[in-house]
């Protein structure tokens, strides 16, 4: 086990790494704390040892706070689940030329097994509950984790129980509904479904909810991601970051990847820039941030990016500070700019977001405009999700042709630019 306690964020008490996510004194979020100092001296050996493991996120379960990783040993626990991480960073050189920048990449974290970042933190969740002694998976889910936990419970042979509101996306409810788990769509939007599976996790001992008992080894997670960027780029750290914002862990748990590899010495540079992207009609935390605060009041969600709409962000406080001390931001975009945004990225690399990625993408376009970014700096957009799973955010924003099946057609339509 390579982490040691779980610690809180608030008021830094202690507790052992069991199914526990708030604190007993403060009612503060717990995050698994780790001694990494016996990984201390040795980079080249580490690096080498790194690089020498699976193609995904358990190449680093040094820095994750399992027992074994998935499919190592001949227990219950050795059952290997489906394999997340290990996603490309493309450079997005024409991304950068139309946004008038020096140097973007593009982490396509759609690249996973069902199409989401949400893969990785569920992988994490699930091991640790098997650990643990949990018998069924459940979740509160925007969209994107309701794919992950079916998925996972049913390579895993678990059953499983997911929450979802029931004005999601119909390719995400198909996208979960496949894999045989037991759906439930609640009418309410996420901040209910939160609020009752929170009930649920209490009356259910042998459930394991990976985004709420599970919360704190979920989250760990995420800083897979900040690892592979690392590990992509030479180990060096990016300049900035530029990542959606729900509930704020994968935000922030992005820097807190970069600064336990940098406090190692494993990696090169600084904690990056921070820039958080949230939608207009779901932006708690960017109103807190434009208005000085820490305080981030709920919001009711209105806004097309459904996998970012949680009105009350458990880690909205601590994306605020983050954005604020690392000399980002956390800006907000419209749906229509969220469109374009999808539209840019498509065009030009050749990536199909969903919705949660068109945020990103025009928050990036954003801050460019603003002049916020330097030509010298190197720039890391966070892909989340797929496009295939919002498809209805795009119609409607291209044209076409139909023509009759002759050269005639071709010509008087086609070649004269009469669209459809
Ligand atoms: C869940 C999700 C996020 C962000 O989640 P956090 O709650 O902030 O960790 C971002 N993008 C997509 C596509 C998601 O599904
Ligand atoms: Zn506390």
């Amino acid at each position: 086990m390579s982490g040691t306690s779980l610690k809180c964020r608030e008021c830094a008490a202690t507790y052992e790494l069991g199914a526990r996510y708030v604190c007993e004194n403060c009612f503060g979020p717990l995050e698994v704390s780790y001694d990494h100092s016996h990984l201390a001296g040795d980079v080249d050996g580490l690096r080498r040892r790194i690089q020498a493991g699976p193609q995904s996120i358990w190449r680093y379960s040094d820095f994750l706070p399992v027992e074994t990783p998935p499919g190592v040993g001949a227990t219950n626990l050795s059952r290997a689940g489906l394999p997340a991480g290990a996603t490309p960073l493309i450079k997005a050189d024409r991304l950068a030329e139309r946004l008038g920048l020096g140097e973007v990449w593009v982490k396509n974290d759609a690249h996973n097994p069902t199409h989401s970042f949400k893969d990785r933190v569920v992988a994490v969740a699930s091991q640790r509950a098997l650990e643990l002694g949990f018998d069924t998976l459940a979740c509160a889910s925007t969209g994107n984790l309701a794919n992950a936990v079916a998925a996972q419970a049913a390579a895993l042979g678990l059953p499983s129980y997911v929450f979802i509101p029931s004005d999601l996306e119909e390719q995400k409810i198909l996208g979960t509904g496949v894999y045989g788990t037991n759906l439930v769509k609640v009418r309410g939007n996420y901040d209910d479904v939160n609020r009752l599976c929170t009930e649920l996790s209490g009356e259910r001992e042998s459930w394991a909810f990976v985004n709420i008992n599970m919360r704190s080894y979920y989250a760990e997670g995420s800083k897979t991601i900040a690892y592979e960027i690392a590990e992509q780029l030479g180990w060096e750290t990016p300049d900035r970051i530029v990542s959606p914002i729900a509930s704020g862990s994968l935000f922030t748990k992005i820097a807190k990847g970069f600064g336990e590899w940098l406090e190692l010495g494993l990696i090169t540079g600084a904690v990056p820039t921070m820039n958080g992207a949230q939608a207009t009609g779901c932006a708690p935390v960017a109103n807190a941030f434009a208005a000085g605060t820490d305080v981030c009041r709920p919001v009711k969600p209105n806004t097309i990016a459904k996998s970012l709409a949680i009105g009350n962000p458990a880690d909205g406080p601590y994306a605020v500070e983050l954005a604020r001390r690392t000399g980002g931001a956390v800006d907000a975009v419209t749906d229509d700019e969220i469109r374009a945004g999808i539209r840019l990225l498509a065009e030009t690399t050749g990536i199909f977001t969903e919705t949660a990625g068109g945020v990103t993408t025009a928050t990036l376009a954003k801050l460019a405009e603003r002049g916020d970014i330097g030509h010298d700096e190197r720039v890391v957009l966070v892909i989340t999700g797929d496009g295939l799973k919002t498809l209805d955010a795009v119609k409607g924003t291209f044209e076409s042709y139909e023509i009759n099946p002759s050269f005639e057609d071709f010509e008087a339509t086609v070649e004269q630019g009469v669209h459809a």
